[in-house]
């Protein structure tokens, strides 16, 4: 599954190749992604230049001159740019043609993606409007963290990883984070210290910094719902390593089940 890194790295590397192209003509081959790609794609994207490529969450926003194509990458989605004579593949769902003869090609073969289109504000956007905070961002802080979790009784694993409260903060993200901040997954976020807010920032973009240098952590196995470990593998300090010694301490890395889902941590560097 694409997490933000993912995502970002997607963005990075497009942004070079769609920003300031014409599109010429767009074919839509399979309109039933998640939600239906819109019939007017077809009609209302010719001509229109691409102004920037940005990203909400996990939604990257191809802004146009008039309007605004919100893409979402679901569980397989993937995004090329590449000279339009390369020929198309199974399962390249939706074509968006420039006139410098190159193609954008929306590829997925579980369509749970998205192409949405619209001429409002993206960031308002119903499926938008209502997500946390970016991790980067400088509202994103300790204290905005310590005051949101006050009288909250989930664990802190879980309000970290809550898309309402910031995006983009996965499971294995979210347990290198509070590994790097000393503070153990299961411990009531309403029980977290400022202090300790104050260090899971810093912990979480450098996390998201690595990853989306390596270029996301996941590859496509569908084995594994919490995605494996790839190209940031190397990085990782205590997810996955659940009976192996701490990288800090020595002592033997736990792994437990929190809200679903693997955590791994060690309960002597972990408070
Ligand atoms: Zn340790």
């Amino acid at each position: 599954v694409p997490e933000l890194p993912e995502v970002e790295t997607t963005r990075r590397g497009l942004e070079p190749l769609t920003v300031g192209k014409q599109v010429a003509r767009v074919l839509v081959h399979n309109a039933s992604l998640r939600w239906p790609v819109p019939a007017a794609l077809a009609r209302s994207l010719p001509g229109l230049v691409v102004q920037s490529l940005g990203r909400r969450s996990k939604y990257l926003l191809m802004e146009f001159d008039r309007g605004t194509l919100i893409v979402h990458l679901g569980m397989t989605g993937h995004l090329r740019c590449v000279n339009a004579d390369e020929k198309k593949i199974k399962h390249d769902h939706v074509e968006i043609f420039f006139s410098d003869g190159t193609v954008l090609r929306y590829h997925d073969p579980r369509r749970f993606g998205a192409i949405l289109w619209t001429t409002e504000d993206p960031l308002r956007h119903q499926r938008l409007a209502h997500l946390g905070l970016e991790p980067f961002d400088e509202e994103f802080n300790g204290e905005y963290l310590y005051r949101l979790s006050r009288a909250r009784s989930v664990a802190v694993k879980p309000f970290l990883m809550d898309g309402r409260v910031v995006v983009g903060v996965g499971n294995i993200y979210a347990s290198e984070a509070l590994f790097r901040a000393g503070i153990l997954p299961r411990k009531i976020a309403g029980q977290v210290s400022r202090a300790a807010y104050q260090r899971l920032v810093p912990a979480v973009r450098a996390v998201l910094s690595e990853a989306i240098a390596a270029g996301g952590t996941t590859i496509r196995d569908f084995s594994d719902n919490d995605g494996r470990p790839g190209y940031f593998a190397h990085n990782l300090r205590v997810y996955g390593r659940g009976g192996q010694p701490c990288v800090t301490c020595g002592a033997v890395i736990r792994q437990a089940r929190l809200g679903q889902r693997s955590t791994y941590f060690c309960s002597s560097c972990q408070k």
